[in-house]
């Protein structure tokens, strides 16, 4: 077992762990053992990362030569983009289509930053109104990176880091969720035949309380990015703040999908259904919360039910699948806690509410898409983030209320509305305090624009020049170019 990858080479732990079995969600199979790393693995990445950055080629190479590792490692991911789908399926649960969906993502993800970084240096020169002297700005690499990526989105989370960290001539240790650790396992051996030195990647696997937590103490680490819980979120960033590291942050969301009675009524109901149930409602910007205007909400909430009924729950390597089981049987329990507690609460269920009685998917962590109207926004499956396939549905009876309703949220993450009006699209929009809003869409995003969240959804931005930011030090050089004494203080003259 030599899934870490330190300082160019596969190496099984040092400290034995026992290792860790992964599951397939969709029937609890082994997948494989894989070795987990104990401190002083940690260790022995950061050092490497620290040494390939400190002395290493990595930072000093061109924008031009690193780009090109980039580029090449985008050429091998669309080389593999079958096997990665699939390893990609059967680890988290999600369909096969959905893995393929993801390789394409961070393929244009790695190309983009390739080309950011050619053309966008950062810099500039500065005019001081002083002919003697040369200022400008110029930017650096931050350092040593530690990326600690969630289960949902594996290979896209820590993409969306990995890409603008190595660009912007960073090294890195990495570690995606314990539970899905195959897909980051496969897209190490892919860097390394890229060409990325050794020392520029370090891969670790294991339980963050163990090896995320190292990974964010440790004190040669320059900067922690991290996506995952907000529980998790403000132990990572209580944890850095000794060391005063850079943090990023990308948290969870409680995302409003604000439907007007002029919207097309069809299209609404299937983003809708999009929204919260696309992997099983294990998204951060599922539309979660329906919010839905006073004269349609019974039809829509009718209609919503009916086709949630009729979502096919099945095998992601099964073309017809449209849904698979959850990642794993805590994660399931925990759902089926927030089911529980929004039927005592008062909610109404009208569609699903618990396992499927099909006997082919007992032994799979699934759950029926679930649909509870007559929701308030005192409940708690409005409140808090379930991360399961549950949507709740408000309802409003103005712009006012509906605006209202969509920013009543502790996180900020996205948020869409639906309408007809342009005008009312475009004022809805601008009043959401939400890092992303979707006009008569959901879901989409793009390498060129900004993702992340307003409120507890997080701290900073991925994706777009932001996105490359992050990694990035920005250093004021100043050179007076005609030196000469300046005479603040007396006592120049010389004494005999
Ligand atoms: P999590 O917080 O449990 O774990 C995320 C990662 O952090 C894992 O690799 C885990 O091992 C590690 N970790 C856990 N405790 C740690 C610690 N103390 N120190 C360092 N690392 C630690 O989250 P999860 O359950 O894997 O993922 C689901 C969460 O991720 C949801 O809240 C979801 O909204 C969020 N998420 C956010 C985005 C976004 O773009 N904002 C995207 C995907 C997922």
């Amino acid at each position: 077992m030599r899934d870490l990858y330190i300082d160019g080479s596969w190496t099984d732990a040092t400290t034995s762990t026992g290792g860790r079995t992964v599951e397939n969600p969709y029937d609890g199979s082994v997948l494989r053992s894989v070795s987990e790393a104990g401190p002083a693995d940690v260790d022995a990445a950061v050092d490497a990362a620290r040494r390939a950055f400190d002395t290493g080629p990595w930072r000093t190479t061109s924008a031009a030569e690193r780009a090109g590792v980039l580029r090449r490692l985008a050429d091998l991911l669309v080389r593999d983009r079958e096997d990665l789908a699939r390893v990609e399926s059967v680890d988290t649960g999600k369909t096969v289509v959905e893995g393929g969906i993801d390789v394409d993502d961070i393929t244009a993800v790695f190309r983009y930053y390739a080309s950011l970084a050619e053309t966008d240096s950062g810099g500039r020169a500065v005019d001081t109104g002083d002919p003697g002297v040369v200022s400008r700005v110029v930017t650096e690499p931050v350092g040593v990176c530690s990326l600690i990526a969630p289960w949902n989105y594996p290979l896209l989370q820590m993409s969306w880091k990995l890409a603008p960290a190595l660009a912007a001539g960073n090294t890195v240790v990495i570690k995606p969720s314990e539970l899905t650790p195959l897909s980051t396992v496969r897209l190490t051996e892919l860097l390394a035949e890229a060409g990325v030195p050794a020392g520029v990647v370090n891969l670790v696997l294991g339980a963050g309380a163990v090896v995320g937590a190292e990974m964010v103490r440790h004190p040669k680490v320059d900067l922690v990015s991290f996506t995952g819980g907000l529980a998790t979120g403000r132990e990572i960033m209580a944890a850095a703040a000794p060391g005063v590291k850079r943090v990023a942050l990308e948290l969870g969301g409680k995302n409003p999908n604000v439907v007007f009675a002029d919207a097309d009524f069809d299209t609404a109901v299937d983003y809708a259904l999009a929204a919260a149930f696309f992997h099983s409602g294990q998204v951060c910007s599922a539309g979660s919360r329906l919010i839905v205007e006073d004269s349609v909400h019974d039809a829509f909430v009718a209609e919503l039910a009916r086709r949630a009924e009729k979502i096919r729950l099945g095998n992601g390597a099964e073309a017809d699948t449209e849904c698979g089981p959850l990642v794993s049987a805590e994660h399931r329990a925990k759902v089926e806690r927030h089911i529980a507690l929004a039927r005592e609460e008062g909610a109404r269920l009208v569609a699903g509410g618990g396992r499927p009685d099909d006997p082919a998917l007992a032994d799979g962590y699934f759950l029926r898409p679930t649909v509870f109207a007559d929701c308030t926004s005192e409940m708690t499956a409005v409140r808090e983030e379930v991360f399961g396939p549950v949507v709740t549905v408000e309802r409003f009876h103005d712009e006012h209320e509906a605006i209202a309703l969509a920013n009543d949220t502790e996180y900020g993450l996205a948020g869409a509305v639906w309408t007809g009006d342009a005008s009312r699209a475009q004022r809805v929009a601008g009043a959401l305090r939400h890092g992303t809003v979707w006009i008569n869409d959901f879901h989409p995003y793009v390498p060129q624009a900004e993702w992340g969240g307003f409120g507890k959804s997080g701290i900073g931005r991925e994706l777009g020049p932001s996105g490359l930011d992050e990694y990035r030090e920005v250093k004021h050089i100043y050179q007076n170019i005609n030196p000469a004494p300046m005479r603040w203080f007396s006592g120049a003259e010389k004494e005999d």
